[in-house]
């Protein structure tokens, strides 16, 4: 990849692998095969019908499924509105409960939010401490009018792989439906629904270097008739998923799915070695938690959190690496991951949280770089908090005023070094969103010179407006205003 950026984030999307790009372009041009696949009278026709027939059976023959048993959609989004509202949809006369856990991806929360308003109930698990849902208690949980269970192959965030097996074989018992949303495990490790308990299961092309806007729903054929649609139209995908379809994209899929066969046996240990040799590079700095500990998880997945420090900031120091964050400071909701929150992590754990995702194009010397440039910056920002008892240099025997405190999102702590009235030396200690550390660090340049009466410069709303921080974070500065006042109280009457 051609970046200054080395990207970790292949679990949110990965790139198309060139070989699918290829394929793909095969489908769209005059001199390709453009034509609509339903359209059986001529050859542009019939020879768009055999690329899609071709790309079934590469995703049918990753998941052990057969052909007819796959249903192609927009992505896995869309595939887990399908299997959710059409399963709860088509047995309302059967039964109006559904079990799921508060781990699933939102696109199979959203759609039993909508059920709950169409009268279904929904029991959400909570997972042990590691993010696993106990198959006892999807046994414990499921009722007479359970009518399906909708529980995740492996979490988008965390990694960890659940027992579907387990969680399979208690339905399969009760003659409940089970869905799986399988997008961050296919294609990652080996699937087998010819042997799996699986009923229907979701996943999408671009979390396995195919396109976005494709992916598809494996459908059980026992599970057919329970599963209605809820979009009509052309009739298309034996009328569950009507609408053309969109042969560049389908083909693409299926390219991907061959590759992630062919690859998979050589690179689900390739990326699970570099998992592993990037946790023990990180774990060496002490105060490291590895979300998910104890479960399976998946190889190239690493979630991990960081004591004593805030996770925008750190994700702002690692300026070289392409991660994501289970903190919130920059989201429009003030939660940090829900997920993490179920696995009982308090907020300052869920706030520092990285997620690393390697993926096919992910090198050791990548993995190297990952390593060192965590270590420097989680030091560095350990070393600015408040909570170090290393005191900056020039803050000996200074005078200094505090504001927040440990456990709160914000801590800030002035060191002034006074003559008479006037500040001669401000040094800062700050554990906070990089806003809060860019006031601190402007606010310890701008003391110097500054007298006790007239010590604050301004007021937070104008350090905002300076700074161009959000107005709702205001807060965060009304505590570096607590701390220059708390110098003002301790200032001595005679320096
Ligand atoms: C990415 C993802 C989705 C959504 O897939 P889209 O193709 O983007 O709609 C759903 N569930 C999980 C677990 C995912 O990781």
């Amino acid at each position: 990849m051609q970046s200054d950026v080395i990207y970790l984030d292949y679990a949110a999307t990965t790139p198309v692998d060139p070989a699918v790009v290829r394929a793909m372009t095969t489908c769209m041009g005059p001199d390709g095969d453009f034509g609509n696949s339903g359209s059986a009278t001529h050859v542009f026709g019939r020879r768009a019908a055999v690329r899609v027939d071709e790309a079934r059976a590469q995703v049918a023959a990753l998941l052990s499924a057969q052909p007819d048993e796959i249903i192609f959609t927009s992505g896995a989004t869309e595939s887990n509105n399908l299997a959710v509202l059409g399963i709860a949809r088509s047995n309302g006369d059967r039964g109006r409960h559904i079990v799921t856990s508060r781990t699933e991806h939102k696109a199979v929360l959203d759609p039993c939010k909508r059920l709950e308003k169409e009268g279904f109930s929904v029991t959400y698990l909570t997972p042990d401490r590691s993010g696993r849902i106990d198959p006892e208690a999807v046994q414990a949980a499921v009722r007479p009018d359970t009518i399906l269970v909708s529980i995740m192959f492996a979490n988008n965030e965390i990694g960890v792989i659940q027992d579907v097996g387990g969680i399979g074989a208690i339905c399969r018992k009760r003659g409940i439906t089970f869905h799986t949303d399988a997008a961050q495990a296919v294609g990652k490790i080996p699937i087998d629904v010819s042997t799996l308990p699986v009923d229907i299961l979701s996943f999408t092309g671009h979390k396995l270097y195919g396109p976005k806007g494709a992916g598809a729903l494996y459908v059980n054929h026992s599970a057919r008739p329970r599963l209605h649609a809820v979009t009509f139209g052309g009739g298309q995908e034996r009328g569950l998923r009507p609408g053309t379809l969109a042969t560049h994209q389908v083909v693409g899929l299926g390219e991907a799915c061959a590759l992630a066969r062919e690859l998979l046996p050589a690179e689900a240990p390739r990326l699970g070695a570099f998992r592993d040799r990037l946790w023990a590079g990180i774990a060496g700095l002490g105060g490291v938690h590895l979300n998910g500990e104890g479960a399976s998880r998946l190889p190239a997945v690493l979630n991990v959190s960081f004591e004593g420090v805030e996770g925008e900031s750190l994700v702002m120091g690692l300026a070289e690496l392409a991660i994501s964050t289970g903190s919130a400071c920059n989201s429009a909701s003030a939660e940090p991951s829900y997920v993490l929150r179920a696995l009982g992590r308090d907020t300052q754990l869920a706030q520092s949280s990285l997620r690393f995702s390697l993926g096919r194009f992910t090198s050791e010397a990548d993995v190297d770089t990952a390593i060192a440039a965590v270590n420097r910056e989680v030091r560095r920002l350990r070393s600015l908090s408040p909570a170090s008892t290393e005191v900056p240099s020039g803050g000996d025997g200074a005078l200094h005023g505090e504001g927040g405190g440990p456990g709160q999102d914000t801590w800030i702590r002035f060191h002034l070094t006074v003559a008479g009235d006037v500040v001669k030396d401000a040094r800062f200690q700050a554990y906070g969103c990089p806003h809060t550390l860019a006031v601190a660090a402007w606010m310890a340049k701008a003391l110097p010179g500054r007298r006790r009466e007239a010590l604050q410069p301004g007021t937070p709303a104008e350090w905002a407006a300076e700074h161009g921080v959000p107005v709702e974070k205001l807060g965060r500065l009304l505590v570096i205003e607590d701390a220059v006042q708390a110098c003002v109280r301790r200032w001595p009457e005679r320096a």
